[in-house]
């Protein structure tokens, strides 16, 4: 592990010296303890790359890419480190995914030719097949740092794309969440990159992750932030969480020589350009509300903080069976807008901001007041 950290930070320093001094690297240390690490504490490096956002406020504004740096060979023997575990999909996919993205965009900032309103951290984490320990960590530390928590992408599993006719789209996994009526912060932020990146490029799963699979995007999505995973097209279990050996004529093992890496510079381009455009826009609405229940017209309403980079706002709807907003009209400042005829019942409704740069926050679906219906006493 140490020796991971140090391949680690030494490129991200090299990276840093590109960056004209912009990008900070930080070695995180901390101890950790789960079932899997035989219930002692574990002492544990996290990698952060920091390029700070330029816009004096929004720069308390954080958006992440992280990548695991662990690996594991069978997790029957999990705790045993003579075992060799080439982890080169899982994950040092991912790990390349955010090192390379730190590159990407801390160059085009020292260039000139971009500066991030908000601030952008490019984490390796460790622990993720330990029980998710770093990831637990990096919530906690950008708490700590004073941070609001933009977005979160989790690359895990993003390097091969082995069934015939590749590259395929990656998939974006992203939780449900627990609101009524209303989809997660994850899910909106989902509907971002696929905005973003377009249709052809990402494969939007509506679910937390795969069965029986966790990662480092739960920690925050289990926290109300908005957080998802990106993973291949198709996982080969031959090549993952496998102790190297050959039986029977099958090679069990995660080597690099899988990795398909044209299918990889795709995935780091899909997290780039979003990162690029959420840092560039405006934050979201911090509230967005629904009423009208029983009457003819939806009224859409929605607060936000000053902003003189953001052009405006558009309220977006969907049909409740709809995957995807379209944008049903726009206003200058925050306030309400009525949608006249439209009935509250028959569409979800969400409000996003629009910078004068014409980047786009993420959405923030209405809530809507709720009056229980009324229920006949019960009878003794
Ligand atoms: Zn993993």
């Amino acid at each position: 592990m140490a020796a991971g950290v140090d391949v680690i930070v030494a490129r991200l320093n090299e990276i840093a010296k590109d960056s004209g001094g912009k990008l900070q690297v930080i070695v995180d240390k901390f101890e950790a303890t789960s079932q899997r690490t035989g219930g002692k504490p574990a002492p544990l490096e996290n990698v952060y790359a920091i390029l700070p956002g330029s816009d004096p406020k929004f720069a308390k504004t954080v958006f992440l890419l992280s990548g695991h740096m662990d690996s594991i060979p069978s997790p029957s023997s999990i705790m045993d480190a003579q075992l060799d575990a080439p982890g080169a999909d899982d994950d040092a996919s991912g790990v390349a995914v955010s090192v390379e993205c730190a590159r990407l965009l801390s160059k085009a900032g020292a260039n000139g030719r971009g500066t991030y309103r908000a601030t952008i951290l490019f984490a390796a984490v460790s622990g993720e097949e330990q029980g998710l320990l770093g990831s637990y960590h990096l919530v906690d530390w950008v708490k700590q740092q004073g941070y609001t928590v933009g977005g979160m992408l989790d690359d895990d599993i993003v390097g091969a794309d082995p069934a015939p006719g590749a590259p395929h789209r990656v998939r974006l996994f992203s939780g449900n969440g627990e609101i009524d009526d209303a989809d997660s912060p994850s899910r909106e932020l989902a509907r971002a990159v696929e905005e973003i990146d377009g249709r052809g490029a990402i494969r939007m799963i509506f679910r937390v992750d795969r069965y029986g699979r966790g990662g480092d995007h739960y920690p925050f999505y289990k926290a109300g932030l908005p957080a998802v995973r990106f993973t291949e097209p198709l996982e080969d279990y031959n090549r993952q969480h496998q102790t190297p050996r050959t039986e029977n004529g099958i090679e069990y093992g995660d080597f690099e020589k899988y990795l398909n890496f044209t299918f990889m510079g795709n995935v780091v381009r899909d997290n780039a350009e979003v990162l690029r455009q959420l840092a560039l826009a405006p934050a979201p609405p911090t509230s967005a509300r629904l009423k009208g229940a029983v009457t003819p017209d939806a009224k859409v309403s929605w607060a936000a903080e000053d902003d003189p980079e953001r052009a405006g706002f558009e309220i977006l709807w969907r049909e409740t069976t709809d995957p995807r907003w379209t944008v049903y009209d726009s206003a200058a400042a925050p306030g309400e807008t009525v949608l006249k005829g439209v009935s509250t019942d028959n569409h979800f409704f969400a409000v996003r901001a629009v910078g004068k740069n014409g980047a786009r926050s993420i959405a923030v679906p209405t809530e809507m007041e709720r009056r229980p219906p009324t229920l006949p006493t019960p009878t003794k």
